[in-house]
């Protein structure tokens, strides 16, 4: 069972979190912007900024998942069954939370999810 000190510890890092995520949100989403043409900067250049565009993208698809788990996650935080395991109903361990806030299962379960 978590402590109140626990939760309230545990929602300052999820704030803390979602913060950098969204400042790291508007860095990307800036630097995806549509590529101008090839006579504007270069067939090679453009070639790079293609593809560093695509590893951009990827990262804020990744960052925007995350964002809305760690949002479901602070709106769920105060909720009594927040911190356990959605599988076995087991608690989650809070250093296991702390560092990943948006976990909703346990680490046996999550590997056996992810062993499927
Ligand atoms: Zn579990």
């Amino acid at each position: 069972m978590m402590s109140p000190e626990e939760r309230e510890k545990l929602k300052k890092v999820i704030n803390e979190e979602i913060e950098s995520l969204q400042s790291n949100i508007t860095a990307l989403e800036e630097i995806t912007k549509p590529i101008p043409p090839d006579n504007a900067i270069g067939r090679l250049t453009r070639m790079d900024a293609i593809h560093m565009k695509s590893i951009n993208e990827a990262g804020l698809r990744n960052a925007k998942q995350k964002l809305s788990k760690l949002e479901l996650a602070i709106r769920q935080a105060d909720n009594p069954d927040f911190g356990y395991c959605v599988v076995c109903d087991e608690p989650i361990p809070l250093k296991r939370l702390m560092l990943m806030p948006e976990s909703t299962m346990c680490v046996q379960c999550r590997e056996k999810e992810d062993g499927k």
